[in-house]
């Protein structure tokens, strides 16, 4: 494979954007590559610099459920752009988002849009220690909820993990607030839940965990966790950002068939473009400024041209069935990989999916949190996500992200892709 461009021009991005990136993962770092530059991307397929074409499996990390350039999204903006970008003031789409949000999410009655998932669900906690007059924050070990300091603890063992700081810069008084426990532990959660001397706010929680590759939720982990915060009067924030609009046009939390009180959103919300949001029940939504003291605003928030592209998007996946093919197309292609890795590495991978969104472990498993996410073999995943992209396959450069299937992807880009993972894991064997 040419790479000659790419390489040119990460030589050059690292003299003037650090690591050369505007993201850390995209570095590629642990899969032992440099980056490809991207020049544009159509349907299922990406293209770099050099003229090489993939198959797409990160979907810009999640965003792109309709694949690229779907010419109703393009429409949208390209329709809205004629009337300009920014105005610093309320506009219609924002109303047609709104609504179309609060329609598709069950816990949904209200909804602030922000620019990136990040400022969702900073905002988020904000709202619930304010509501709430309490200061605590329970995450779960292996979740990511954006780069807001208090969310940047590093995962911890034991019953209940008083966190140290994950990153420099994070300060521990911050940190100190944001309680860290193992996902699936559900006597770890009732345990900490139930903790009076604690003072919670909130449990903010992935309902399916993505950012340590995809583990499913046990069916009680969820249940448990909407008793005790309803019992104890604590605020349950479901971080969508990844399965809203993913799992269910309702997301996860129509999936499971569970309310949280808030809700995060990004990613397929903005059809591609940066937006994020939060919402939930009325009354405590209305404790965000204006309405109420909690302070929360953003320049560019409800930006036109994002509503439309997010308008667009979700009109998209509200047509009948669209949920249905996409799920038969995703246990097609997981029933495919299952089989090839049992020829392979018997007993060597574990295959986690739900819905439209996998992950691939270099591991025996069970794969059910962070520690044993941890296990799996990274360097075999290196050099897995070399082979397939030198076949033409693009896959998250890290063994701790998802594969999303896109409605772009046909069955032939999937049996495809199928093909060249048989190859790849013949090499590996
Ligand atoms: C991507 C992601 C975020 C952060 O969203 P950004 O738009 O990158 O700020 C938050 N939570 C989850 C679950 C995510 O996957």
């Amino acid at each position: 494979m040419k790479i000659e461009r790419s390489k040119e021009l990460f030589a050059k991005a690292r003299k003037c954007i650090p690591g050369g990136v505007n993201s850390p993962v995209r570095a590629c770092k642990s899969v032992g590559c440099d980056p490809l530059f991207v020049a544009r991307a159509n349907g299922a397929r990406i293209y770099d610099v050099d003229g090489n074409e993939f198959i797409d499996f990160v979907c810009s990390w999640g965003p792109m459920i309709l694949g690229h350039n779907h010419p109703a999204v393009v429409a949208a903006i390209t329709e809205t752009l004629a009337d300009g970008t920014s105005f610093g003031a309320p506009t219609p789409k924002e109303i047609e988002l709104a609504e179309l949000v609060i329609a598709a999410l069950p816990s949904v009655e209200k909804v602030r849009f922000v620019s990136s998932g990040t400022e969702a669900t900073m905002s988020a906690i904000r709202l619930a220690r304010g509501y709430t007059g309490r200061t605590k924050v329970v995450k779960f070990d292996g979740c990511y909820h954006g780069h807001a300091d208090s969310f940047l603890v590093k995962a911890g063992s034991g019953v209940i993990t008083l966190g140290i700081p994950g990153s420099p810069g994070v300060p521990e008084d911050i940190v100190k607030n944001t309680l860290s426990i193992p996902y699936n532990d559900v006597a770890t959660l009732e345990k900490t839940l139930r903790d009076e001397s604690l003072d919670i706010a909130c449990v903010i929680v992935e309902p399916v965990a993505g950012n340590m590759g995809v583990v499913a939720p046990h069916p009680e982990f969820l249940r448990a966790m909407r008793a005790i915060t309803t019992e104890r009067g604590i605020l349950l924030i479901f971080d969508e950002v990844i399965t809203g609009f993913r799992l269910a046009l309702g997301g996860a939390q129509q999936y499971y068939d569970i309310r949280p009180d808030l809700t995060c959103l990004g990613k397929i919300i903005g059809g591609g473009l940066p937006v994020g949001a939060y919402g939930g029940k009325k009354e405590i939504m209305d404790h965000i400024s204006p309405v109420g003291p909690v302070y929360q605003a953003g320049t560019l928030s409800g930006n036109p041209l994002a509503m439309a592209a997010g308008v667009a998007t979700l009109q998209e996946l509200a047509r009948p069935g669209f949920y249905a093919a996409l799920e038969r197309k995703a246990a097609g292609f997981a029933a495919g990989l299952q089989a090839i890795a049992e020829r392979y590495l018997p007993g060597q991978t574990t295959l986690n999916r739900v819905g439209s969104m996998m992950t691939t472990f270099f591991t025996p498993g069970p794969v059910t949190d962070f520690a044993t996410a941890m296990g799996a073999d990274t360097g075999r995943y290196g050099a897995h996500f070399r082979n397939m992209l030198a076949q033409g396959v693009w896959l998250a450069p890290s063994q701790f992200e998802a594969a999303f299937i896109s409605a772009a992807q046909s069955e032939a880009d999937l049996a495809a892709a199928l093909d060249k993972t048989e190859w790849s894991f013949k090499k590996l064997v």
